[in-house]
């Protein structure tokens, strides 16, 4: 089944994101605009999928549990999880892993964890913005082992990016799955840097009007978390 997905999406709880970026907001904003399947991938750190979760089911969209990890090369991965414990385990993982400075929310932006109806439950203290000490060459074994697929972000940026950091696209690295921007051109990526591979573009929404229309589609045979990473994994096969 053909499903419209945005599996790269921030919340309120990224120091980045636009402090209306509520649970209840980008989901509800996620269904008007027909996406069908989402991830909210805040950076290093999944502490508002449970209520984004809980706001999807009301909403009728499939929410996937993510976290965009920024590795020790400082190279941004979107990590999709397969349920909520996971997602927990996985954060419980990478926050000894982050450099451990407090939030200043004047400098970096507000870190706010929500409930289900967008009550601030928690002021996250720990600053989610900078590299965690996980290499990128360990990055996708460690997804597997949590039940999860790692995924190089908007491979085709500057900065922050696979391509941006490293210069290449080392096969070594065991990806199979790209993300690019929504307008890459992907053959004259795949041209320029000699790899192969299957490929998802999403938005990276900081705000409620960077929410796409939907037009991208995954082929899913499972509407659950699981069902997606397969379809998302079954990309980097046919390639
Ligand atoms: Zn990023
Ligand atoms: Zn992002």
């Amino acid at each position: 089944m053909k499903v419209f997905y945005d599996l790269h999406m921030h919340s309120c709880l990224s120091p980045c994101g636009a402090d209306d970026m509520t649970p209840n907001n980008l989901v509800n904003m996620a269904a008007l605009a027909g996406l069908q399947v989402i991830a909210l991938s805040d950076h290093n750190t999944t502490k508002n999928v449970p209520a984004a979760v809980k706001v999807g089911r009301e909403a009728g969209v499939l929410v996937v549990p993510a976290m965009e990890l920024t590795t020790k090369e400082d190279i941004h991965v979107l990590c999709l999880l397969p349920d909520l414990d996971a997602a927990e385990a996985f954060r419980q993982y990478v926050y000894p892993r982050l450099p451990q400075r407090k939030n200043r929310p004047k400098a970096f932006g507000n870190q706010f964890v929500m409930d289900e109806n967008d009550e601030i439950i928690e002021e996250e203290t720990q600053l989610l913005n900078f590299g965690s000490s996980i290499g990128i060459y360990e990055t996708g074994a460690l997804l597997e082992d949590f039940g999860g697929l790692a995924v190089p972000a908007h491979i085709d940026r500057a900065s922050y990016s696979l391509i941006g950091v490293m210069g290449n696209v080392d096969p070594a690295l065991g990806f199979r799955v790209y993300e690019t921007t929504i307008d890459c051109d992907r053959e004259a990526l795949m041209e320029k840097y000699g790899f192969q591979g299957g490929f998802i573009s999403d938005s990276d929404a900081h705000d409620l009007i960077a929410i796409r229309d939907a037009e991208r589609t995954l082929d899913v045979e499972t509407m659950s978390p699981r069902g997606v990473i397969e379809a998302v994994r079954r990309l980097g096969e046919t390639n």
